[in-house]
């Protein structure tokens, strides 16, 4: 109650202060006094608490107004010093604003950085400046912002290149250094700074006060009342529900309000629940406390005293105002930076802002939100204040992040999240280093949170607590912040830069210290591991470091010194490191071929193995980086390299390499999926850069620095193979060898994986550094392997290349010189090729392909070859020589290790015996040597000079254990003949071929003496080779034929399955077009052109009609007294073809059907796949469908695509979602045709006919309903028998059929329950028949299809069925109730008193009109037996109908166009004068609400316009209903169609001869018609008026750029919470109206059930089917009913042709018509649910999305 009172008391009370304030009096006194700030204070103290905070039901627009005017006048008054309108406008005039555009993003607002030209990806530019830049013609990415951050448009670090827009280019005259203040006055300075000192502090005091019943000195109310709030904070921990529940049991309020609450509170960050005195706060707090205290720490509830929010509320309009009011003036805003960062009585760090940013985290959302952005348009607009203000941000960094990770809040509302705004300008990022060390002290803030260490010191993280894993969460931000830091790499080195930046490195190095060697394992041998090990923590930081690793390096590549200082605390890191690990192995001596080397005992599958070893990887890194930068050859002295030892170099990371062996190998098995897992992360393209492609630099760098036969040896043994070939008689394995199968396995695929490692240590030479290549030369070489797997989209090889930082792959400057681009079709995707002439680089043993890519990859060239017609053979491509650095490595490919290996391979390949090698291993060693001979060949081209590299030379040695074995090279000729190497002898042959080359090279090189000799076998090589050569040609051409062959059997396999599913269709298009070819030949009608409807109606010969149920294979006649067959049937609610979509849905249980309104709104509509069943085999099949629903609904609980408990089912051949099936019908017998009555006659018996029905209806009401009439009996004709029950014609699963689709359609037309005996059930199968025509028509028209012959024959069948099942429903249904539905609808045309209420003829749509009566009308004819034929009655009802649509047309015709007269040809005066006739008649009888006419012209086109989609749906109606076949000049686009359709309609072409002939009956009619009241009512504006054609309706246009999209979107607020912003705008694309989806604040209740905006909008928009855009997501959204739901692809397009569901590319993107015609092609034709039945059916995880929350 007292808040009531309150309430009223406001105006009353502040009325008399009110009007006795004077803004100017304050303002002076202001001037006068000398402590202005207790003045002020006082000021606020008096009014505040008067103005604010009064009641529960705050009233922010009134306390806007009062505020303005008590508080914020007076302080802008003094501030002028004048009347503020004028000085506020002097000010912005004098202002000379900053060339920032500093635009702050609302979330969701579109923003565009330059790929190009930004400094990073931070760096963004908001549309009016993208628009404006030259950047709009660059690569840009478009993005949506997440809220927070501002435009850099201006910011000349943030561009490498045009850092201004048209905009905010700056004038070359004004000089930009000039100080801002100096255009003001030292009064106005004076007087600037005492008010923003004051306001600002009044702020702060307010918004970090956290006493709730007090005030801060000076602000004490002068009285007191005991009025406090119950206040309800935000937490990130509590959901919405809980909160929701909870608010309802303590403050007693609706769910609705609780909703209300709770939304507020999220978006604030606070908001009051309760109002009242102490106690009764205190109740609810006590309440909400307990209430969810039980399962997390409780929800902060504090009571505070009203005064205390009311200063609160208005600290927060003061910070509000102070952003204003710097608006006008640069000098201002200035003055403002300079009272915020001023040092306070503290000391240091106590500025005003300083106060703000620590209590950061005490604050709530609202209050945070507020101030941040102050300081975005404060400070860091100002650049001299935005350094200032950096540098107290980076002196409180630490406290801040800990305050931070603390806090439950999100980044996006913590002052941390400002550091981005700072830490990304370079010239920042550098003075915060040098000057605050900020790179050390971000690098130690962040180790100190990870406190979890094992005993070496590593990081641990299993068995990490929920908070920690928080924790862990949060202070990944700071690698953030790390990265915005080291984004732009120095240009230029100071003393000082360097001594902090190796000071970073240090405690950088700290760090990966902490990490080397964390998580280790060990193999699991017996059982399998229990508990799947933690790993994911470990690889999440690692993923997160990776790009700061890159960058470290980075930074070293610019600076000689850096590098070398970097290089040495590197290597004593990892001393240390290893120092650390005491593995205690044992030393071994190795030897092999003459070798031997000193190394220790170490087995990866015994003992601990860790796959993080970040700190040799750095180093490995650095070491590529000496090479590169050539420090290693010019300051050699300054390196350790002495101190380098090359084993424990490689230790590790062959540990590592071999661990990922043995894991190939299966050894490791039960291990588990974690482990399985790392090795992925390991290679995976997210990880590689720094994990596996360093490990292999690394032993690259180490094996450089030894002999390579020790290498070797080391090697192997870490490999666990040395056994095998160390051993004597090695190359005997297979006798020797007879242990376990699955040690041979092993044992074989670590032989594989060693082989291909040695392979790439001295192959992968495309790093610059490495190899003397081009920093593009390895981005170029990746494409290119990938391609040779096969063509690749855009966004496909953007995945599989590696990211920088700034999220770029520097593909698009070396795509074009490996690959072609290929157009999109056009729905499909545009595709990169490889240029043929790239494919020669091709390397099958590429380090980065997956086993799954090399294979695919070794098919896919392979074939090409083939098809080629080139040899298969996959020769290893010419490699880029060695960085000096490196150079050594060639030595291991000559090494006697290596030819010791090769020649012990090859000899088990000649003599192969089970299982003891494998073809991969021998694949292997060919590409070694051959690696070893294009070596050897590209050494020889290249130097004069000898070398002594001379593989061809070691290879035709023979070997040395034992004594004399075969040398390489004889094994190689010697494998060349064998017949289980088949696939290899390609590549045998090319290695031959050219070691033959090699031996000319040399011969040639030394005397010519052998030149005859080699001359001659070369002659006889040819000789041989044109041999090879010619068989192998017509191998190939055998093969080739082959393969035709097979193809073309595939392919028939293919069609026959195609045509299979077809083959009942096609049975039954047989059967039409057998009908139509006996029609063609029988001689009656081929003379006489085809009329469809009326006496004279062509009779095609009657023709048994035979069909094949799917589902039992059995023949079938259609006959009335057969077995029922039926058709397969989608019955839906539609608005597709609405012209009134405001119409609001009818009352269900009230509506009347009868008659349809022009507008279309709502309809039903029929279709079907055109699958015929038994209607027994179709019951037997859904009673087990549904039996098997209920089953594995019980058990799995899952949801279906489809809805048995709905009469849902799929169609069991095509898996079409169907809900109902309709019967197939005989065609019914045309009677022969006697004497039959014109229109006069006709009207006259049925007035009679109806009279007699009337009175016959009457008797058989109850009597107590019967009114007491005193009409007298009228007497029925005598030929008609109104008691007369006719027999029905139909079998017995006719009749239950028949009711069964009655009763569907009516279900789902009406959305009722099932009731076999509402009357409407007949009148809605009219409907749905008439509705489904109308829509096919419309399609035909938008498709620019010809009315017959075009249809799917399907839907042809469709409609035969729905016409044939319209005109027998009747049988079904209680006849009298037919009859009087058939009354009353003549009645719309022939007023008949009996009948009330009947609609005016601009509310009824007149084809529903004709469908229906003429459905209707059998009802009535079965008790005639006068002979009157229904044909007649047809083409009467079709003719009076032809005429009152005609009237329709010219009624709503509205005024001429002007337009120039048409000069008409005398074929057509008769109808336009015809036109002009009528027109004139009705103006007569309607008066003046008809504009007068004098165009005939104008007249005659609107009839035959307007009429057409009527004649055309009137023709498939008589087409299909009496199956008349249509004339063959309506199955073409050909002109003349309007004479042959009119004929065929048994019309006359000159339609107002229809009225014209009978115009004394007409006239009448006319008369009421024109006389109804709803015409005059509709016609003056009282009604829908729709004229006539009926355009089609279209999805909404798209803007072409989808920017403009989401621009739009981000201006959408949510309708339910004032002004919030939507998170998911959903624009709907058939009103264009926008939606708040996905989102408690938009839910409501749809019977019965919480729906989200989406599902709400779609009942009322689309009759329960919806189509959406995502705007944020750019997806398509399609749903229908509450479950139902799949997304589609957008017609959203790249330049590539791809879609960016997500956003996640960022390219710009286009709209692509056809896309977006293909989905409204599928909303036209009423198939979006079968297209969300089919996305369900192949996608079950979207059966399980909760649609109906979207
Ligand atoms: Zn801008
Ligand atoms: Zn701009
Ligand atoms: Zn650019
Ligand atoms: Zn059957
Ligand atoms: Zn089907
Ligand atoms: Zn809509
Ligand atoms: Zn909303």
């Amino acid at each position: 109650m007292a808040a009531a009172e309150s309430d009223r008391e406001v105006p009353s009370a502040l009325c008399t202060e009110f009007l006795n304030f004077s803004v100017k009096d304050t303002a002076s006194k202001w001037l006068q006094v000398t402590d202005l700030y207790k003045e002020v204070y006082h000021h606020l103290a008096r009014y505040v608490p008067k103005i604010y905070c009064l009641g529960p039901n705050l009233n922010p627009q009134s306390e806007d107004l009062l505020a303005q005017m008590l508080l914020q006048a007076p302080l802008e008054w003094y501030l002028c010093g004048e009347d503020p309108s004028t000085g506020l406008a002097k000010l912005e005039q004098n202002n000379q604003p900053s060339q920032l555009c500093g635009h702050v993003f609302k979330v969701g607002e579109p923003t565009y950085s330059c790929r190009e030209c930004a400094a990073d990806p931070t760096c963004v530019l908001c549309m009016q400046c993208f628009l404006g830049s030259v950047h709009k013609e660059h690569r840009y990415r478009m993005t949506t912002s997440g809220g927070g951050g501002f435009c850099d448009c201006g910011d000349t670090e943030a561009w490498k290149k045009g850092p201004y827009c048209q905009k905010h280019e700056p004038n070359i005259s004004d000089s930009c250094h000039e100080d801002p203040l100096a255009h003001l006055s030292t009064d106005m300075i004076a007087r600037c700074y005492n008010v923003f000192s004051i306001v600002l502090k009044y702020a702060v005091d307010m918004l970090t006060w956290d006493k709730e019943d007090e005030l801060p000195p000076g602000l004490e109310p002068p009285d007191r009342s005991d009025s406090y709030y119950c206040m309800l904070f935000n937490d990130e921990v509590h959901t919405y529900e809980q909160v929701i529940y909870t608010l309802q049991k303590a403050v007693n309020c609706t769910q609705k309000e609780a909703v209300s609450f709770a939304t507020t509170v999220d978006r604030d960050g606070r908001k009051s629940v309760r109002f009242g005195d102490f106690a009764f706060c205190e109740l609810a707090k006590s309440v909400i406390v307990r209430n969810t205290s039980r399962q997390s720490k409780p929800l902060r509830v504090q009571v505070m005293h009203s005064s205390v929010v009311a200063h609160q509320c208005f600290a927060l309009k003061a910070l509000h105002w102070l952003g204003h009011v710097i608006g006008y003036s640069d000098a201002l805003r200035r003055i403002l930076c300079q009272v915020g960062l001023e040092r306070g009585p503290e000391g240091e760090n106590s500025s005003l802002v300083d106060t703000l940013m620590l209590c950061d985290s005490k604050m709530w959302k609202g209050a945070r939100n507020v101030y941040h952005q102050l300081f975005m348009s404060s400070l860091l607009m100002d650049l001299k204040y935005k350094k200032l203000f950096a540098i107290q941000f980076a002196k409180n960094y630490e406290r801040l992040q800990s305050d931070y990770v603390k806090d439950d809040h999100d980044r996006e509302f913590s002052v941390t999240d400002l550091s981005v705004q700072m830490f990304t300008v370079p010239s920042l990022a550098r003075m915060l280093i040098t000057e605050e060390n900020l790179m050390t002290t971000i690098i130690r803030t962040f180790v100190d949170h990870l406190r979890h260490r094992d005993l070496q010191g590593r990081f641990q993280f299993e068995r990490y607590t929920a908070q920690q894993a928080f924790k862990f969460r949060r202070v990944q931000s700071l690698i953030g912040d790390l990265k915005y830091v080291l984004i732009s790499r120095p240009t230029e080195w100071s003393d000082q830069l360097r001594e902090k930046f190796l000071e970073g490195l240090d405690t950088f190095l700290e760090l990966l210290k902490c990490m080397q060697g964390m998580d280790p394992v060990v193999r699991q041998v017996g059982q399998h591991i229990e508990m799947e090990p933690e790993w994911e923590a470990a690889f999440t930081l690692q993923m997160k470091l990776t790009h700061i690793i890159s960058m470290i390096q980075e930074w070293c590549a610019t600076d000689e010194r850096v590098l070398i200082e970097a290089y040495k605390k590197c290597l004593t890191a990892l001393t240390h490191c290893h120092s650390g690990f005491a593995d205690g192995e044992q030393p071994i001596t190795l030897s092999m071929c003459g070798h031997s080397v000193d190394t220790i005992r170490y087995c990866v599958s015994q003992e601990k193995v860790s796959i993080h070893l970040p700190v040799s990887r750095l180093l490995a890194g650095l070491h590529v980086l000496l090479s590169k930068m050539e420090v290693a050859y010019r300051f050699p002295e300054q390196l350790p390299l002495s101190e380098l030892s090359p084993p424990m170099l490689i230790e590790h990371p062959l540990r590592c390499l071999v661990l990922c062996a043995q894991v190939h190998a299966g050894m490791w098995r039960r291990n588990g999926f974690s482990l399985v897992n790392q090795i992925y992360y390991y290679h995976n393209v997210k990880c590689r850069v720094e994990m596996f492609d360093k490990d292999l630099i690394m032993l690259q760098a180490g094996a450089s620095m030894m002999d390579p036969n020790h290498f070797l040896m080391i090697v192997l043994s870490r490999f666990e193979l040395y056994h095998i070939f160390s051993s004597a008689d090695c190359r005997k394995r297979y006798n020797r060898e007879t242990a376990n199968k699955d040690v041979v396995q092993q044992n074989n695929t670590l032989t594989e994986e060693m082989l291909h490692l040695i392979m790439m240590v001295v192959g992968e030479r495309f790093e610059a550094g490495i190899g003397q290549v081009e920093g593009c030369d390895e981005i170029k070489r990746e494409i290119l392997h990938q391609l040779c797997i096969r063509p690749m989209a855009h966004s496909e090889l953007v995945k599989a290349l590696p990211e920088n930082e700034n999220k770029e792959t520097g593909m698009e400057r070396v795509i074009d010189c490996v690959a072609s681009f290929k157009k999109p079709g056009v729905t499909g995707r545009g595709l990169y090729e490889l240029r043929p002439e790239c494919a020669k680089q091709f390397n099958l043993y590429f380090h980065h392909y997956s086993r799954a890519d090399q294979s695919k990859a070794e098919e896919a060239q392979r074939k090409l070859k083939r098809q080629n017609g080139e040899d298969t053979a996959l020769p290893p491509p010419v490699l880029p020589p060695f960085c000096p650095l490196f150079a050594s490595l060639v030595n291991i490919l000559q090494c006697d290790v290596l030819l010791g290996m090769l020649g012990a391979v090859l000899q088990w390949a000649v003599e192969p015996s089970a299982g003891h090698w494998s073809e991969s291993m021998l694949q292997r060693v060919l590409h070694l040597i051959g690696m070893a001979l294009l070596e050897e060949r590209q050494q020889l081209e290249n130097s004069s000079e000898d070398n002594d590299f001379n593989f061809t030379l070691k290879m035709s040695r023979p070997g040395e254990a034992p004594s004399n074995t075969a040398s390489v090279l004889a094994l190689l000729e010697n494998l060349q003949n064998a017949p289980h190497l088949e696939v290899h002898k390609d590549m045998i042959r090319w290695l031959l071929k050219t070691e033959a080359g090699i031996k000319t090279l040399r011969e040639r090189s030394a005397s010519t003496s052998t030149v005859t000799a080699s001359g001659s076998r070369g002659q006889e090589e040819t000789a041989c080779d044109k041999d090879k050569a010619e068989r192998k040609r017509k191998a190939e051409m055998a093969r080739l034929r082959r393969e035709k062959v097979m193809a073309q059997m595939s392919e028939m396999q293919r069609h026959f399955i195609n045509e299979n599913k077809e083959l009942f269709q096609q049975s039954l298009e047989e059967l039409d077009a057998s009908t139509s070819t006996s029609l063609e030949h029988s001689p009656t009608s081929s003379d006489a052109a085809l009329v469809c409807v009326g006496p004279r109606r062509s009779r095609p010969r009657e023709k048994r009609q035979v069909v094949t149920c799917i589902l039992c294979q059995e023949e079938q006649e259609i006959r009335a007294d057969g077995k029922a067959m039926v058709l397969a049937a989608f019955v839906q609610r539609s608005t597709v073809m609405s012209k009134n979509r405001k119409r609001p849905p009818h009352d269900p249980k009230r509506y009347d059907p009868l008659f349809m309104h022009p507008d279309l709104s709502f309809g039903t509509h029929t279709g079907s796949c055109g699958h015929i069943m038994h209607s027994h085999c179709w019951q037997r099949y859904s009673e087990a469908v549904q039996a098997k629903e209920q089953r594995r609904q019980q058990r799995l609980r899952v949801h279906t695509s489809y809805d048995v408990g709905n009469g849902e089912f799929l169609c069991p051949l095509c898996e079409c979602l169907s809900n109902t099936v309709i019967p197939l019908l005989p065609r019914t017998k045309g009677s022969s045709s006697c004497e039959q009555p014109g229109l006069g006659q006709w009207l006259k018996t049925s007035g009679q006919q109806i009279k007699a029905m009337h009175s016959a209806h009457r008797k058989l009401q109850p009597v107590s309903t019967v009114e007491e009439t005193v009409e007298e009996e009228c007497p029925a004709p005598e030929v008609f028998t109104v008691n007369y029950i006719p027999t029905n014609p139909y079998s017995s699963t006719i009749k239950e059929m028949l009711t069964t689709f009655g009763t569907a359609t009516y279900k789902v037309g009406l959305k009722v329950h099932p009731n076999e005996q509402d009357p409407r059930i007949p009148i809605m199968c009219w409907g749905s028949c008439a509705y489904t025509i109308q829509s096919i028509e419309r399609l035909l028209v938008d498709e620019k299809k010809p009315l017959f012959g075009s249809l799917p024959c399907r839907q042809d069948e469709c409609l035969s069925s729905l016409a044939r099942f319209g005109s027998a429903c009747w049988t079904a249904a209680c006849q009298p109730t037919v009859q009087g539905h058939f009354i009353r609808l003549v009645a719309a045309l022939i007023p008949d008193p009996l009948v009330e209420a009947s609609p005016c003829i601009l509310d009824v749509d007149m084809l529903h009109l004709l469908v229906s009566v003429v459905l209707s009308y059998g009802s009535v004819h079965s008790q005639d037996s006068s002979g009157l034929s229904v044909d007649a009655v047809q083409l009467h009802l079709f003719h009076l109908i032809t005429v009152a649509h005609m009237v329709q047309i010219l009624l709503t015709s509205g005024p001429e166009e002007v337009t120039m007269e048409q000069e008409s040809g005398e074929a057509e005066r008769g109808e336009e004068e015809g036109a002009c006739r009528l027109y004139n008649t009705l103006r007569t009888h309607v008066g003046s609400s008809l504009p007068e006419v004098g165009s005939g012209w104008h007249l005659w086109r609107c009839v035959k316009t307007g009429i057409l989609p009527y004649l055309r749906g009137a023709a498939l109606f008589f087409h299909h209903l009496n199956g008349v076949p249509a004339p063959p000049e309506l199955h073409a686009l050909c002109p003349g169609q309007w004479e042959v359709l009119c004929g065929y309609l048994s019309l006359p072409s000159n339609l107002l001869q229809l009225f014209h002939s009978q115009q004394e009956l007409l006239e009448p009619l006319l008369h009421g018609w024109c006389t109804h009241p709803g015409v005059q009512q509709t016609l003056q504006g009282g009604g829908v008026l729709v004229s006539f054609p009926r355009e089609s309706n279209s999805l909404i246009d798209l803007p072409d750029d989808y920017s403009a999209l989401i621009n739009q979107a981000s201006s959408f607020t949510c309708p339910k919470s004032g002004g919030d912003k939507s998170r998911a705008p959903t624009l709907c694309l058939v009103c264009g109206s926008m939606l708040c989806s996905q989102s408690y604040c938009c839910q409501t209740e749809l019977e019965g059930e919480d729906v989200g905006a989406c599902t709400a909008h779609t009942f009322a928009c689309g009759a329960g089917v919806g189509i959406f855009l995502r705007v944020r997501e750019s997806q398509v959204l399609f749903l229908a009913g509450k479950t139902k739901g799949c997304f589609y692809a957008p017609p959203y397009l790249d330049d590539y042709g791809e879609t960016d569901q997500g956003l996640r590319r960022g390219n710009p993107l286009h709209l692509c018509h056809e896309r977006y015609r293909k989905i409204q092609k599928l909303w036209r034709q009423h198939s979006i649910t079968e297209e969300i039945g089919h996305a369900q059916e192949a996608n079950q995880t979207l059966v399980g999305i909760d649609w109906q929350h979207l």
